[in-house]
């Protein structure tokens, strides 16, 4: 198969003729070869040659007339150049053995054959050629192709051997048959289920990358039943694991909140983009088994669940190395909150729930909003109607409240400094008392949020406080 024709950018030309004049076999390879028999267009293109990665760039470079930067890694033999839309890696041809304990290879050069060879799967060991007397042709030694015809993830080599040689491959096999929708081919997801305990010599920090890959897919949900199947998501992330099944007593049972879970992620999917919010559709019930009691009259319940889920996030996203600064906190919030809306709908809506929960949400209120709607995973079509009508309900109070209050983003006329300076006071519990007060008041609706109610508010405050007034407001 030649493949001239899909290198359309000049760049391959140029790479081209540098490496003939440099005397370098060398080839495209890898996942840019896949993407192109794939139609998906990407921007990272690894080159490999049979030689020095390393000169072969910086002769690239002078001949891109020297304006684009050149990053060298010695450690890794591999160099890259920016271009102003393209990320271009070199390397050269390498053969890798593997030691029991460890992933790092030995890694001596070799030739386009042992390069292929080292590579995870069959669909991302494809090269094309950038010699001249083969421009463009494909070299695909394990059925790439078919591979891509079938949607199968195979490993070139004896799974195992592979799996053993660097164990991150398992989180790549089933990241690639989320993100393209393939199946696994039976030997290598064997290979897995084989190979899984050796996902421990792998950080964290790889496997968090591979993870959020798969979180960020079009349906999730595929990618979490693989790594359950075959066991890896019991290593990576036994929380998840622990809401799956179910249990009955006296003929009442509870729903499989592991797949509910990933019902609510999918179905937030289709929504949103954002990795943080589909982080929250995979915690929100995450405190569930911890909570779960059976109550003759009622069944089961998970009383507490939300808050209880809260406090579980900081130690979860600690020890699966997501950041814990910002997207944690925000995350942690709609755990907290994902019951609240449901529980507007339940009770009469007063105003002042609502003022409390457009309060506590600010600006992410329109996310839990979305959280809660993709939580209706009843297969119950009326009953999902109704339930949506309910949140629309909600949301137009939610409109008019905001409107007329402004709560979402509370800010209170009468400061800290105002109270201290109006009765002479000095920085003290008093003040939070006073502030905290004001505060509650607005959220109750018994006063606006506007100078003259909450100062005439604040002096009644201070009355009862038993506090004289030193220096007026006004
Ligand atoms: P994407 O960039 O979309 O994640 P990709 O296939 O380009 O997909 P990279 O991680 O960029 O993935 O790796 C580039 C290529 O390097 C892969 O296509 C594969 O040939 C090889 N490769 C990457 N990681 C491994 C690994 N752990 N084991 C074997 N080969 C790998
Ligand atoms: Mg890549």
């Amino acid at each position: 198969m030649n493949l001239a024709h899909k290198l359309k950018d000049p760049v391959f030309k140029t790479i081209s003729e540098v490496a003939h004049n440099e005397g370098l076999e060398t080839y495209v390879v890898g996942g840019y070869v896949r993407d192109i028999l794939l139609k998906r267009p990407s921007k990272d293109i690894d080159f490999v040659c049979v030689g020095s990665g390393i000169e072969l760039a910086k002769a690239v470079k002078k001949s891109l007339g020297g304006q684009y930067p050149l990053s060298v890694f010695k450690n890794f033999g591999t160099a890259m150049i920016k271009t102003d839309d393209l990320e271009l890696e070199f390397v050269g041809a390498r053969k890798e053995s593997y030691q029991r304990d460890s992933r790092k290879p030995i890694v001596e050069n070799g030739t386009l054959e042992d390069d292929q060879n080292r590579r995870d799967f069959a669909i991302n060991a494809m090269a094309i050629s950038l010699n001249k007397d083969s421009y463009g042709e494909l070299v695909d030694p394990f059925g790439g192709v078919e591979d891509l015809k079938e949607k199968l993830i195979k490993t070139p080599l004896d799974p195992k051997t592979t799996f053993s040689d660097d164990p991150l491959r398992m989180m790549r096999a089933i990241r690639f048959a989320s993100q393209l929708k393939f199946d696994i081919d039976a030997d290598t997801f064997q290979g897995i289920i084989d190979m899984k305990d050796r996902i421990k010599i792998i950080s964290q920090e790889r496997i968090i990358v591979e993870l959020n890959k798969i979180i960020l897919s079009d349906e999730p949900s595929y990618g979490f039943k693989l790594l359950f199947y075959c066991g890896l998501l019991k290593e990576v992330f036994p929380e998840l694991v622990a809401l799956q099944g179910v249990d009955s007593i006296e003929d009442k049972s509870h729903k499989d909140n592991f797949y509910h879970t990933l019902q609510v992620l999918d179905n937030i999917s289709q929504n949103t983009d954002s990795l943080w919010l589909r982080w929250a559709a995979i915690m929100h019930d995450i405190a569930k088994p911890a909570t779960k009691r059976f109550n003759k009259k009622v069944g089961w319940t998970f009383h507490g669940h939300e808050d209880k889920g809260a406090r579980m996030t900081p130690g979860i996203f600690r020890r699966l190395k997501l950041p814990m600064g910002e997207s944690m906190r925000y995350v942690q919030k709609l755990v907290k909150l994902h019951l609240r809306p449901i529980a507007l709908v339940k009770d009469e809506i007063t105003d002042s729930a609502v003022r409390r929960l457009l309060f506590e949400a600010g600006d992410d209120i329109d996310d839990l909003m979305m959280l809660c709607r993709a939580d209706i995973t009843s297969k119950n079509n009326n009953k999902v109607k109704r339930y949506l009508q309910n949140f629309d309900k909600v949301e137009s109070r939610m409109v008019a409240v905001e409107e007329k209050d402004k709560v979402r983003n509370f800010q209170p006329v009468i400061t800290g400094q105002m109270i201290m300076s109006t009765f002479g006071l000095k920085p003290g519990k008093t003040i939070g008392d006073i502030k905290e007060a004001l505060k509650e008041a607005v959220l109750e609706g018994k006063i606006r949020n506007e100078f003259d109610q909450a100062h005439e508010y604040m002096l009644e405050l201070g009355r009862e406080h038993g506090l004289n007034v030193v220096k007026p407001l006004r």
